[in-house]
């Protein structure tokens, strides 16, 4: 079974819509062909200043919608990234593989600092993609679920792997990008022409898995949409319908031909109503479930330093290999 590493921000309490179709479902159904390493990226976070009581009910937040969403810590490895301090030791050799100008090339990093001006952007945040490529790489993973905003940096990894392996003999898979069919991207309700986002998008314009289904609901029939009438998908001149068309889709497995048959002659109005409905009766077992997991905060740490215990057993292995091959005298073990 190829082995994929992917990992989620506890940048905020809840996923919105977008994180679950995204990517997390994508998870899901992964973990039951693939040897599966999940973290909650806890150190990422730090990027950019958190609050410290709320980094650590985001994080356990994190892990609970995870394996509300489906995540079984039979099938795949959920962990913190915080508890696996390979991470961390592999970064700091990757940084020292990676050349400045070829950090400063990334998007991520210029669009982010840009916004908040040097004197408010950390080191972390110009270092973050080293770190990225360490989570990928101590696991000697060959596939990463990534969205379309994380190919730069899984681009960064490949060179990376390459390089190491070019300098210090065969180390590393060079990971590929795993973009599972049936990813859908999804926009903001209230702005369809760029993404929906924990970071950028009003509450009005996101749906956010842990919102009272009522919320959810209203948001839903006040999306913006045209002055046209028809239900047809078109994402230059209808973005708004067809964000609603593709939601529809992806949750209840129906086309978009039959979905646009189904609503001939019918108002936007129908269409939201059914969306409402379906998006809701989605989510409420999903929060009830994430509940379960954090009113049982012991069960909930336990699943997480177990899966550390298996992360860190691949991890440290890795760590010894790369110690070696760079040539540090070896440590007691
Ligand atoms: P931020 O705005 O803080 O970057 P985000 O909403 O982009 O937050 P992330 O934690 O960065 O969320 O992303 C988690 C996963 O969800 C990633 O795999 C990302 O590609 C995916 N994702 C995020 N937003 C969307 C979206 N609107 N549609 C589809 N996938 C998304
Ligand atoms: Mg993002």
């Amino acid at each position: 079974r190829p082995r994929v590493l992917s990992g989620i921000q506890p940048t905020a309490g809840s996923f919105h819509l977008g994180n679950y179709l995204g990517a997390v479902r994508q998870w899901v159904a992964v973990q039951e062909s693939h040897d599966a390493f999940y973290a909650v990226v806890d150190l990422h976070a730090m990027t950019i200043p958190k609050d410290p009581a709320e980094l650590r009910h985001n994080s356990r937040m994190a892990a609970a919608q995870l394996l509300a969403a489906g995540l079984d810590p039979e099938r795949c490895t959920l962990f913190l990234q915080s508890h696996v301090p390979e991470h961390t030791q592999l970064s700091w050799i990757v940084e020292c593989l990676t050349g400045f100008g070829e950090a400063a090339r990334m998007t991520q990093f210029k669009d982010k600092s840009a916004k908040q001006g040097t004197d408010h952007t950390s080191v972390g945040l110009f270092t973050y993609p080293a770190l990225m490529v360490a989570d990928i790489l101590v696991y000697r993973a060959h596939q990463v679920p990534v969205g379309e905003d994380q190919r730069q940096h899984l681009e960064l990894t490949r060179t990376l792997a390459e390089r190491f392996n070019g300098r210090y003999g065969a180390t590393f898979p060079v990971p590929e990008a795993h973009i599972p069919k049936e990813t859908a991207k999804i926009y903001d309700l209230q702005d369809p022409g760029v993404k929906m986002s924990k970071s950028a998008s009003t509450p009005k314009g996101i749906i956010e898995l842990l919102d009272e289904p009522k919320t959810t609901a209203k948001k839903i029939k006040s999306a913006v949409t045209d002055t046209d009438t028809v239900i047809r998908f078109d994402q230059d001149k209808k973005p708004g319908i067809s964000n609603l068309l593709t939601i529809h889709s992806t949750l209840t497995g129906a086309g978009i031909q039959e979905l646009e048959d189904k609503y001939a002659g019918k108002g936007y109005g129908a269409l939201k109503t059914d969306l409402a409905e379906i998006v809701t009766d989605w989510v409420t077992p999903f929060r009830t479930r994430t509940q379960e997991f954090m009113d049982d905060p012991a069960s909930l740490d336990g699943i997480l330093l177990d899966g550390a215990e298996k992360a860190r057993s691949v991890a440290s292995d890795t760590l010894r290999d790369v110690y070696d091959k760079v040539g540090f005298v070896p440590g007691r073990r």
